[in-house]
């Protein structure tokens, strides 16, 4: 049978499959979306319909994003904003996203979501904890940008209901109440949510925070993705601040916080994990809950350095985020990869993180708090056909002869040479494949100086 694309010829195909195979000039054939077979040096390959060489390249799973606020690029690097820890970092910018509309959500995914496949991302998520009063469906926008770029998306239906007159963190203009964030739940996962394995768009509820929700519609929203059969997403354990906000307020800390609520389930992945104590860990780990490591947000706002590699031992998927772009500013998975390498030595040593680790953690490991194994976050055969073209040549990777994951990630800054989702190429060159990033840039600039103004 023809296949529909071949990338051929690659210095290295890291799979992070099962086995974590490793293919030294290998090959991966590309099939109505899926991998349809993946070969070495050797092994006859298919004909293809078009042709990838990857000669000179690392080819790997597309990067899975599990925590992202794409709006946010629409108030990047904002000037008032750049000293304060998360707080005070949020507290001056929810007026501005208060203007929120449709454009603004379309415009925003675009760029973000191009940024996302030029760093090697094929599949983000999104937490859009912003609905303003009439500002439109905000989340079908989102995925419309995503249905024209090409990219899997899993954008989340956020929420906020706890405003500070109710002793919430954020004001009453971009607060709904429970019933109606719930009703806007059910029909966002009706209308948009695929089940097939090879989906392109997935729904998840996220109330935003233990700081700006109400208990009961934590506790609604887990009834309701247990009766939809969605996941669960919200941040938690980020700050030390949010440890005295829950002890005062609720009595109890983030996770005993969560379990109460009903969320300490493996439906439920968490951005941040920053905060919890050893107890802690062990009972997010036992209870499979997965976390979203968002390293350079954790940096850049000053809330700590999360304890990865105690979360993965005790058994919990860890996967990576960028967070949204106005707390990292910057939107690149390979970066997020690297930084969490870093951190990883940082924290226990240089022999303790490698690039595999750092990979694994930016694929399969993120892809285990969004899928059943083998859909995405590797490369076997019936996995979906999303993968990266690393390009290892030029100044930065001069002399880095013998590991080309390591040199991968050691060296660069790198952008994928080619990323491709389904088997559909949406970076090619370095370049964004849909024509229509111009245009989209323009109308971004004007929207975000409306935003800001
Ligand atoms: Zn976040």
């Amino acid at each position: 049978m023809t296949a529909d694309l071949l990338v051929t010829g690659a210095e290295l195909v890291a799979t992070v499959d099962d086995a974590r195979r490793e293919i030294p000039g290998g090959w991966v054939a590309v099939t109505d979306g899926l991998v349809s077979a993946i070969g070495g040096a050797g092994d006859p390959q298919p004909e293809a319909a078009s042709t990838i060489d990857a000669s000179g390249c690392l080819v790997t799973p597309g990067l899975v994003n599990t925590h992202h606020h794409l709006y946010q690029n629409l108030t990047r690097a904002f000037a008032p904003a750049l000293t304060g820890g998360l707080f005070d970092w949020l507290r001056t910018l929810y007026p501005l996203w208060a203007r929120l509309d449709e454009e603004a959500a379309y415009v925003s995914a675009y760029i973000g979501l191009t940024e996302l496949a030029l760093g090697g991302c094929t599949t983000s998520t999104d937490h859009l904890y912003v609905h303003p009063r009439a500002s439109g469906d905000l989340i079908a926008a989102e995925i419309a940008a995503a249905r024209d770029l090409g990219m899997r998306f899993h954008p989340t239906r956020g929420s906020m209901s706890l405003s500070e007159k109710d002793g919430g963190l954020p004001p009453d203009s971009v607060v709904q109440d429970d019933d109606e964030i719930l009703a806007d739940s059910e029909r966002l996962v009706a209308e948009f949510h695929d089940r097939s394995p090879a989906a392109m768009t997935r729904i998840a509820l996220a109330p935003c925070s233990p700081f700006s929700v109400s208990t009961s519609l934590m506790t609604r929203t887990a009834e309701l993705a247990e009766r939809l059969d969605v996941r669960l997403h919200t941040h938690l354990c980020e700050t030390e601040d949010e440890n005295a906000f829950c002890l005062e307020q609720f009595g109890r800390r983030p996770v005993d916080y969560l379990a109460d609520v009903g969320w300490l389930t493996d439906r439920t992945w968490l951005a941040h994990v920053v905060w919890p104590d050893a107890g802690e860990v062990a009972r997010l780990g036992a209870a499979r809950v997965g976390a979203a490591h968002c390293p350079s947000s954790n940096m850049i706002l000053g809330s700590g350095l999360a304890p990865v590699a105690e979360l993965r031992a005790a058994g919990a998927p860890v996967g990576l985020g960028v967070d949204g772009s106005a707390s990292s500013d910057s939107a690149s998975m390979w970066l997020e990869a690297r930084t969490a390498m870093l951190q990883g030595k940082l924290r226990h040593g240089a022999g303790s993180m490698s690039a595999r680790d750092a990979l694994e953690i930016a694929t399969r490991g993120g892809a285990a708090s969004h899928r059943p194994a083998g859909e995405i976050g590797e490369l076997s055969v019936g996995a979906c056909g999303d993968l990266v073209v690393w390009a290892l040549d030029g100044v930065a990777f001069a002399g880095a002869l013998s590991d080309p994951v390591e040199a991968w990630l050691r060296c660069g800054p790198v952008s994928a040479r080619h990323t491709v989702v389904a088997g559909r190429p949406v970076v090619t060159d370095g370049v964004p494949a849909h024509s229509g990033l111009g245009e989209q840039l323009a109308r971004h600039r004007r929207v975000s100086a409306r935003l800001q103004g």
